[in-house]
């Protein structure tokens, strides 16, 4: 964390927790101006993410995760997600929403799994929603909530909630999450919550995050997908990065070719109603051919949104939280482009795809176009 961020002078590290403060993503920072610096390529940034912040951080321990309670280290030093998160405080942030709501398209606070999380949460929702009009989604701490609280985040102005499922199966959840050193959470109260968001939230206003390279087959993934799918749930991919000192810190990062195979199949999936059994899978769930029409998938190729990063979408329906460095490092290239991806960045999709090997010609969309899921990237106008 940048002391230079905010003024601390006078307060100490357990003065500082949410409500009164909030960490915000190292992007965030940048569009709002309490970090001065630039991405490596501009682009609209309009995303602003929020993460609740306690002196003894999150008390869930994720073998994955870099707040995780078990992982070595002082709080206030760790990362998440691999970059750093500034405190601020709660206040000035809306303050300085409100002189750049203009440019802002979404919003979001994360929970953490915490005594004072859903109260703290409802507390921010309301600070915000009484002074911008930008969009709010909340990704959600299913052990703290149930459904009564569901049901108050919506009166106080939410529009969208996100689940952190990330695990994709019910036994990889288990050991990642559940059976872990400090305690664990629970597979049937995540779907409780699903249930619930969907019911109180409506149609594609709830979504759910998976990774891709926790131990999972991409099998596995595209039955979640289309189980989601099925009941107008979003699923947003994002790609393991090993979090340094994690308990997964030693792993490898997903390789490039599964990861762009599981984008597209998703896509084909969700948004051009190709059906689960033009996917095939060789023994060991891995995803080794799509039979479908060649023309379909260059022309997905060649409009490029399939490859970008999924996120909750602006009112206008265009990308909203892009998450810059969710599933990559600043120095690395992007895994999910915040950007449509054109020129050299298409060409190198297309070489990790290797579509001359994956695709066999096959039967086009059977799915009604109704059924078919809204953009999870948004849509770039042209
Ligand atoms: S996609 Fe972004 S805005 Fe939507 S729930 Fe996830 S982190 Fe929040």
């Amino acid at each position: 964390m940048s002391a230079t961020t905010v003024d601390l002078a006078g307060l100490a590290a357990t003065d500082r927790h949410s409500p009164d403060w909030v960490r915000i993503s190292y992007a965030s920072a940048l569009a709002l101006r309490f970090q001065s610096g630039r991405f490596t390529r501009p682009f609209a940034f309009g995303g602003i993410n929020l993460l609740l912040s306690y002196d003894r951080g999150c008390l869930s321990d994720c073998g994955y995760c870099g707040l995780a309670r078990n992982r070595p280290g002082d709080y206030e030093e760790k990362s998440f997600i691999r970059v750093e998160w500034p405190l601020v405080e709660t206040d000035e942030l809306v303050r300085r929403l409100v002189r750049h709501e203009d440019k802002l398209a979404r919003l979001c606070i994360s929970m953490v799994t915490h005594g004072r999380a859903y109260p703290d949460t409802l507390d921010i929702a309301r600070r915000i929603t009484t002074s911008v009009a930008t969009p709010l989604s909340l990704l959600v701490a299913p052990p703290t909530l149930n459904e009564a609280r569901l049901q108050a985040f919506r009166d106080a102005g939410a529009d969208m909630i996100g689940i952190g499922l990330d695990a994709v199966t019910e036994d990889l959840f288990r050991s990642l999450r559940s059976d872990v050193p400090k305690g664990g959470l629970k597979w049937s109260q995540y779907w409780r919550i699903v249930d619930a968001a969907r019911a109180i939230f409506g149609p594609w206003k709830v979504n759910c995050h998976t990774l891709v390279g926790l131990g999972e087959s991409d099998a596995d993934l595209m039955a979640i997908f289309a189980r989601l799918l099925d009941r107008q749930i979003f699923s947003y991919l994002f790609c393991f990065n090993p979090e340094p000192d994690s308990r997964m810190g030693d792993l490898p990062k997903t390789p490039l070719e599964r990861w762009r195979r599981v984008q597209l199949a998703k896509f084909l999936l969700e948004e051009r109603g190709i059906a689960p059994e033009q996917f095939e899978y060789d023994d060991d769930g891995a995803l080794v051919r799509i039979n479908a029409p060649r023309e379909l998938i260059d022309s997905v190729l060649a409009d490029g949104h399939a490859f970008m990063t999924n996120g909750c979408p602006s009112s206008g329906g265009e990308p909203g939280c892009t998450r810059p460095m969710g599933s990559w490092r600043p120095t690395e290239a992007p895994r999910d482009f915040p950007w449509r991806p054109v020129g050299a960045e298409l060409d190198g999709i297309r070489r990790a795809l290797d579509l001359d090997g994956l695709v066999r010609p096959g039967p086009g969309p059977s799915r009604p176009p109704e059924l078919c899921a809204p953009p999870a990237a948004g849509r770039v106008s042209d």
